[in-house]
């Protein structure tokens, strides 16, 4: 079987719909045909400075949520990434080998350091995606899982895979293909349908997997829509950006195709699409947030999981890091 990494940073209590959406359930989807590696990507979520205690008690609620969203730890691997050390050896290697200019050119970097000034731009968020390139080729990693948002993230994991071949020689590194599934791979703000739902940013336009199911439905029927006046309810992200949007969610939450369900709306006017869609939200959030609860109850089960994770993704870890380490020409230790 081929391997798959993926990962969440746990920078909010709740996911979004979006991340479910444009990752989660693809991760569910993969874990059948791939030895599949789903980490918390922890490291990564210390790029925006969170409080200790609330960073320990969001990693844990990002696990719940993979599990409540269908990774199963009996196929695929649950990890915390800084239970596995070999991430930040790898990422300096790996650091070694990015040009300046090059990770400067990375637009999440342009688009955070701006968010967060001068003074709160971290060397950290500079380098986050040499970290994340280290995630990835840490495992052999064939196929990456991820949104439309992490699409020149995972080209420089690729370019940097063909460096390490190219300087070191053939099979130094693999290189990973990303898994961006179109028309779902981008949910948008539903109060801002042209920018990107995200949770660390979550407003009243970000769909919390984990938010009262009430004021989920609100969130919903209060989406911006289209300034339309034909009323046109058809799959068009140019034209009708809210519309689209919401089918795609619609869609997604129950199983139904965007054209059957466009086609039944059609000429019926927004006001039934976003009720309806709506109580399918709630319909789909309710189990969902059962399950997260059951699994934050017993945090001593949780963290059951992820320590066999951990020993599971080591195992596949330390082989890969000291393969590279002996091709950079680093002295074994005896
Ligand atoms: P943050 O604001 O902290 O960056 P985020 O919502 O962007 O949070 P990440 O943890 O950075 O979430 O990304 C987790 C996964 O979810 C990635 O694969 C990313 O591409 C995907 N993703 C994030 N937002 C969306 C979205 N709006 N639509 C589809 N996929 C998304
Ligand atoms: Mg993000």
């Amino acid at each position: 079987k081929q391997r798959i990494f993926s990962g969440m940073q746990p920078t909010h209590d709740s996911l979004t719909i979006g991340n479910y959406i444009g990752a989660l359930q693809q991760w569910v989807a993969l874990q059948d045909s791939y030895e599949a590696l789903y980490c918390v990507v922890d490291l990564h979520a210390l790029t925006v400075h969170p409080d200790p205690a609330v960073l320990r008690e969001r990693t844990r609620r990002t696990a719940a949520q993979y599990l409540a969203g269908g990774v199963d730890p009996e196929r695929s691997i649950l990890l915390v990434q800084s239970h596995v050390p070999e991430h930040t050896e790898l990422a300096w290697l790996l650091s070694c080998q990015t040009g300046f200019g090059e990770a400067s050119r990375m637009t999440q970097f342009k688009d955070k350091a701006a968010r967060q000034g001068t003074e709160g731009t971290t060397v950290g968020l500079f380098t986050y995606p040499v970290l994340m390139a280290a995630d990835i080729l840490l495992y052999d990693a064939a196929l990456v899982p991820v949104g439309e948002d992490q699409r020149q993230h995972l080209e420089l994991s690729r370019d940097l895979a063909e460096r390490l071949n190219t300087r070191f020689g053939e099979g130094t590194a693999v290189v990973p293909d990303a898994h961006i599934v179109r028309d779902v791979a981008k949910i948008y703000d539903l109060q801002e349908p042209t920018a990107k739902m995200s949770k660390s940013e979550a407003g009243k336009g970000s769909l919390l997997l984990l938010e009262d199911v009430k004021r989920a439905a609100k969130k919903i029927k209060s989406a911006v829509t289209d300034a339309d006046e034909t009323y046109g309810v058809r799959f068009d992200p140019a034209e009708k950006p809210g519309i689209s949007n919401l089918l795609t969610i619609f869609s997604a939450v129950t199983g139904r195709g965007v054209d059957e369900i466009a086609a039944e709306y059609d000429g019926r006017g927004y006001g039934h699409l976003k009720v309806d869609l709506a109580d399918a939200v709630v319909a789909f959030l309710e189990p969902f947030q059962q399950r997260a609860n059951d699994y934050l109850e017993d945090p001593a089960e949780l963290d059951a999981v992820l320590a066999d994770g951990a020993e599971r993704a080591r195992a596949i870890a330390r082989p890969v890091l000291d393969r590279i380490k002996d091709r950079f020409g680093l002295l074994p230790a005896r």
